[in-house]
């Protein structure tokens, strides 16, 4: 089957972003006609209209505030999260509403998803340049450890720019595709990515058809701009020994310094010495000189070696050693400089892959995921993720997340439920998906019925549900109530049942309620917690009066009325509070209990309860 649709891939870069698509002679980045394909991730606004990329960056050190760049640093983070980081940027961010931040671009503010729409849109013009077409979807890269609100925020931004965001994939697996190490079926690879202003370092399995993140490590703050600033520094002080009186600060001077910083460093990654001439006339000043491959090491080194103290950290995360590792995949711009190289190499102990061109190989990975995704071919299975948490519904219409949102498929999750009612025999399974924390606001998938059991007290019955997805994206839910050995089971297709815009809406409407719902869910699971504690402690009563003193017993009933009182009123903190202080007066109850064995549930309901606290 050939693609019917073209489903591009974006690398949403910090400092930089591109397209890539997958043509009859192979995946490539996609130039407009005399054009580049990368655009500088930088914007400014100029009489109400956005100028984005090259001509943005280019005004960065002379218009400082109404230039925006590394927006994807503040993606999906809130104000209080990005402290440290705003320091640092000379635009002006300030906190807006349910913990969002917004950008000051001249009189307006803009939040990041916004500012990265506008990136995504000038990407789409040159994908749809380069192509003769519209476009309208697209895989978008982020870095393996973005959390879910910050793939939100990306998905969002998709959105915004009039893109169906198909599918969301780590950037060190799309690096990983682009050399179809997917292909291998199995081994380890490490995928170094040092760009402009980040560095990350990954360790991927593969596993017959999925690549699973083992661990990440990076410096969010380390980078080719680090070089610059260094060579610039070198620069400046070599000036200044010929000219004591030329002072290099001022915004004029800094961004040509950076620029022929930048061009010498590039210069260096293919010559072993190079000249640069600084010309400000405005100064006076017009220097020549010369500089060598042996000095650019001696300034960077320093750098180059504090990315290989994350390569260690990540390699004992992953509970891995250099020689476990089957290839090294170079990811970002600055892994051209070939120090970065050399030391990458003498590190693992082995060539890395080299041969695409590194400011381009995520997005060439993400349009070969595209391109399958649009039904192009390739002869294996389908990379996948779960886009939105899978779970059952539990008591006062809670939503039970048994998988998380984008999990690798294929993937199993099993959890232990009991029953609430005395001789229940049969249980009822509501398979809801979604982000909300009660299922009234999340998508039913389905429902069954696990009958058969015999008749116990409520909580004896203990039933393991198993939640399966496999390859395809397929799930299978079963349930086994383990003492009477009663299973039952159905399948259910989720991401079919769900549209992308049904999955955007959602995932907008999560985070606008992520607040109030949590609030709820933890009052319904508390006033849960309660009820099952007053019955444990009703049926330990008989034993407690020869575990405790009369004076405990009553301070127990005193508190118990204390959590009565809390479960009618709306505040989960205090009626955990209150929750927690009964836990207190009653632990050497159940400490007896424990030891007895004898009522199985309350004993259960503790070892829960316990685990609950951590
Ligand atoms: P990226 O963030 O991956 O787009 O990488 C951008 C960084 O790569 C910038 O710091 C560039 O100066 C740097 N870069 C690009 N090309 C070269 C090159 N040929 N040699 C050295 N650094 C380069």
């Amino acid at each position: 089957m050939e693609a019917v649709e073209t489903i591009i891939g974006i690398d949403l870069g910090t400092t930089n972003s591109l397209a890539a698509t997958v043509f009859e002679h192979g995946p490539e980045a996609l130039r407009p006609p005399g054009g580049e394909a990368i655009v500088p991730s930088v914007l400014t606004r100029r009489e109400g209209r956005w100028i984005v990329g090259r001509e943005a960056r280019e005004q960065r050190t002379t218009h400082p505030q109404e230039t925006v760049f590394s927006v994807k640093r503040l993606m999906g983070r809130d104000a209080q999260e990005l402290q440290a980081a705003l320091a640092r940027l000379p635009y002006r961010v300030e906190a807006a509403q349910r913990g969002l931040v917004k950008v000051h671009v001249g009189e307006e503010a803009f939040t990041p998803q916004e500012l990265s729409a506008e990136i995504l849109r000038e990407v789409k013009r040159n994908a749809e340049a380069a192509l003769g077409k519209a476009v309208h979807k697209a895989v978008i890269t982020v870095p393996a450890y973005f959390d879910d609100a910050q793939r939100q925020a990306t998905r969002a931004a998709g959105r915004i720019a009039g893109l169906e965001v198909v599918r969301i994939i780590n950037e060190p697996t799309a690096a990983a595709i682009a050399y179809g190490l997917d292909e291998r079926k199995k081994g380890l690879v490490a995928v170094y990515d040092l760009g402009g202003g980040t560095f990350d370092i990954s360790i991927l399995e593969l596993t017959g058809t999925v690549f699973k993140v083992l661990a990440t490590h990076g410096d969010t703050e380390l980078g080719g701009d680090d070089f610059d600033e260094v060579i610039a520094e070198e620069m400046r002080r070599r000036v200044r020994e010929k000219h004591p009186e030329m002072v290099l600060d001022d915004p004029l001077s800094r961004q040509l310094l950076r620029k022929i910083a930048e061009l010498l460093k590039i210069d260096l990654s293919r010559a072993l010495d190079t000249e640069y001439t600084l010309e400000l006339p405005g100064k006076g000043l017009d220097f020549k000189d010369g500089f060598n491959v042996e000095t650019l090491n001696g300034l960077i080194a320093p750098f180059v070696d504090s990315t290989l103290e994350s390569c260690r950290l990540a390699l004992a995360a992953a509970g891995k050693s250099t020689a476990d590792i089957d290839e090294v995949v170079l990811v970002g711009g600055s892994t051209r400089v070939p120090l970065v190289r050399r030391i990458v190499e003498e590190f693992f102990g082995k060539p890395p892959n080299v041969s695409i061109n590194p400011d381009e190989v995520v997005a060439v990975g993400a349009g070969i995921q595209g391109h399958l995704l649009a039904g192009g071919r390739r002869d294996y299975v389908l990379l996948d993720v779960i886009p939105l948490a899978l779970g059952i519904e539990t008591l006062g219409g809670t939503f039970s997340k048994l998988i998380t949102a984008n999990t690798t498929v294929p993937t199993q999750a099993n959890e232990l439920f009991t029953t609430y009612v005395d001789n229940q025999t049969g249980v009822d399974f509501n398979i809801f998906q979604g982000e909300r924390e009660f299922v009234k606001d999340c998508r039913s998938l389905g429902r069954f019925r696990l009958k058969g059991i015999p008749p116990m007290p409520a909580g004896l019955p203990k039933v393991e549900v198993t939640f399966l997805v496999d390859a395809n994206g397929i799930l299978t839910v079963s349930a086994i109530e383990q003492r009477s050995v009663m299973e039952a089971q159905i399948e259910v297709i989720p991401s079919h049942g769900l549209t992308n815009d049904e999955i955007d809406r959602i995932m907008e409407e999560s985070f606008e309620h992520a607040l109030d719902d949590l609030n709820q869910r933890q009052l319904v699971d508390f006033r849960n917690m309660a009820k099952a504690v007053f019955r444990g402690i009703d049926k330990a009563w008989k034993q407690a009066r020869s575990i405790l003193s009369e004076g405990e017993l009553a301070q127990i009933r005193v508190q118990m009325e204390q959590v009565k009182k809390a479960t009618g009123g709306e505040d989960p903190v205090a009626l955990k509070a209150e929750m927690d202080k009964l836990g207190e007066l009653t632990r050497p109850l159940a400490d007896a209990i424990m030891s007895q064995a004898a009522l199985s549930e309350l004993r259960e309901f503790f070892a829960e309860h316990r685990a609950g606290e951590d």
